[in-house]
Parts: C-alpha cells; sequence; structure tokens
C-alpha cells in the first residue's frame, strides 16, 4: 500500500475512469512547505493565517515574507490564503473576545470587519505579496454579501494607499469559504466572489447543530450526512451553471471515505491535510464516476 501511495503521490490525481481531479493541499506554518514537494500536488488550496497570528499581532513585513515564501514555492501553481480566521475553536490573544458561544459569534470575517486596524494591515501584506505568484485570498465565515462586498472595498482601499506611496502591489481574486448554511443555501448572492471553497469542517457542524470540537457529538457531524451531501452538491452545480469554481478544503477532502461521495458530488478540486495527500490521491483513483 506504501508503494502504491508514492506511485500515486507522484502522477497527477484521477478517477478509475479518467476524470482528473485537482488535489492541493492544506497548510498555516509557511515552514509547512519545506516537507512537500510541489510536483506533487495542484498548489495550496488553503492557507490559515492564524498560525502567523498566535503569540502577537504581526506586523506587515513578517506577514508579507511569510505569505511571500510560499507563493515562490509555489512557482505559479495557485496558492490560496485566507485571511485571518479568529474566533470560534481558534482564539487569538489579544484579538478575539470572550464569547458566550465563540461558534456564533464575532469569528472570521466578522471580527476582520470589526477591526480594520489589525485586517488593514495583512490585507496590505497579502496585495504586495501578490506580486511573487499565482495568488488568491479568500475569507472565512462570510454568511451574507454585504461582508464580501466590504471586505473587497477595504482591498481596493489598500491598493490605492500602496500606489500612492509606489509599492509594487496587485489585487489578487477574493473568493469566500463556504461555510456558513446561508451561503451554501443561496450560493446565488454571492456571485460577485471570484470562487468558492467549501469548508466542510464548519459548514457540517452548522448544518448538523453539532460541534466540531466535541467528541460527544463526532457522529453527528458528518459531510456524509444527505443534508451536508445535498448542499455540497448544489453549490457545486451552482459554480458549474455561473462558471465559479468550487474546491473544498475541509478535512472531508482528504478523508479516503468521504472522497467518493464529494466526487459523486460533482466537486474536482479538493484540498487537503498534507499527511492525506498520498492517500487522497489513492482514494481518487478507485473512483468510478
Ligand atoms: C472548514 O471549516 O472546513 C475549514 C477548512 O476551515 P477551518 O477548519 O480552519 O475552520
Ligand atoms: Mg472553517
Amino acid at each position: 500500500r506504501r508503494r502504491a501511495a508514492e506511485d500515486h503521490l507522484r502522477k497527477p490525481a484521477m478517477t478509475t475512469d479518467g476524470t482528473p481531479v485537482r488535489v492541493l493541499v492544506n497548510i498555516a506554518d509557511p515552514a509547512d512547505v519545506d516537507g512537500i514537494d510541489i510536483t506533487t500536488c495542484d498548489g495550496v488550496g488553503l492557507m490559515r493565517t492564524e498560525f502567523l497570528f498566535g503569540k502577537e499581532l504581526p506586523d506587515e513585513e513578517t506577514q508579507y515574507r511569510a505569505y511571500r515564501k510560499v507563493l515562490e514555492w509555489a512557482v505559479g501553481k495557485p496558492v490560496t490564503i485566507r485571511t485571518i480566521d479568529a474566533g470560534g475553536d481558534k482564539p487569538v490573544p489579544g484579538f478575539t473576545v470572550e464569547e458566550s458561544n465563540p461558534f456564533l459569534g464575532l469569528r472570521g470575517i466578522r471580527l476582520s470587519l470589526a477591526r480594520p486596524d489589525v485586517f488593514r494591515v495583512q490585507i496590505r501584506a497579502l496585495l504586495r505579496a501578490a506580486m511573487h505568484g499565482n495568488l488568491k485570498v479568500m475569507f472565512p465565515m462570510i454568511a451574507v454579501p454585504e461582508e464580501y462586498a466590504r471586505a473587497a472595498a477595504l482591498f481596493a482601499q489598500e491598493a490605492r494607499n500602496l500606489a500612492d506611496t509606489g509599492e509594487p502591489h496587485s489585487i489578487p481574486p477574493l473568493g469566500i469559504m463556504v461555510e456558513v448554511p446561508s451561503v451554501a443555501i443561496a450560493p446565488e448572492l454571492f456571485s460577485d466572489a471570484a470562487f468558492f471553497s467549501i469548508g466542510s469542517n464548519d459548514l457540517s457542524q452548522y448544518v448538523m447543530a453539532a460541534a466540531r470540537d466535541n467528541t460527544a457529538v463526532a457522529a453527528l457531524n458528518s459531510v456524509t450526512t444527505p443534508a451536508v451531501l445535498r448542499l455540497i452538491a448544489s453549490v457545486a452545480e451552482f459554480g458549474t451553471r455561473h462558471a465559479i469554481s468550487v474546491s473544498l478544503c475541509g478535512d472531508a477532502g482528504g478523508d479516503p471515505a468521504a472522497i467518493p461521495h464529494l466526487l459523486e458530488a460533482g466537486l474536482r478540486d479538493l484540498s487537503v491535510a498534507p499527511a492525506q495527500l498520498a492517500l487522497a490521491k489513492v482514494a481518487i483513483s478507485g473512483v468510478r464516476l
């Protein structure tokens, strides 16, 4: 099995009946890419930037260097960096607030929009890093279209500020995570977004009302439950009809038991934990669509 997995790692992923599937990796620490051969994956589908915010709020230069490192490693393959998704299961000291129900509170894009002082620093670092590769940026926990519009407006404003000071920059495609059910149910409200990436970890916890960090309800929290799968399939179908790319970057993407269902639902782009890359490719090769 190990030999088979290594074999698959070197080749592009494809189903038994020849449908290509792109397999990207999820990373957090920029150092994560040091152990990954770029030729074994199709890029980075999710860079979680919360890691950078671990101890203190990182300055623009620290963030710029971190993003640039990953973009240069990817040599032109797409790198999707997610703006900070603090809160919920990812508290950041000095940034997130005390709440009685953090999963339903001020997390992800909500907190970034509430703290433009912090968000603008990240935006400037991303705009500058975009010069060094194939960057895409996505916003976490989008629930209403206004959040996307406000975040995109901040990108436009900061781009103008950088232009005023002659700083090289470019505005990357701006997409959204599909992880709050309001987006999965009414994706047509979000068609300004350049792309969708399904966050199955949060989507399933919010659809099933089963916390992702509570093992007592882990059995309920499954992407292969009919309600969650139906939502995923309808988002994939919406994307096909409106030429908006739809990928998935939750842990289910690397789960061999879930992969046949996700491909059946119409997904062709999965972003997985690096440790799952080979297994995911093997699982894809066994699927007949
Ligand atoms: C998700 O919710 O599926 C996801 C990819 O984001 P995170 O696990 O970082 O919340
Ligand atoms: Mg999430």
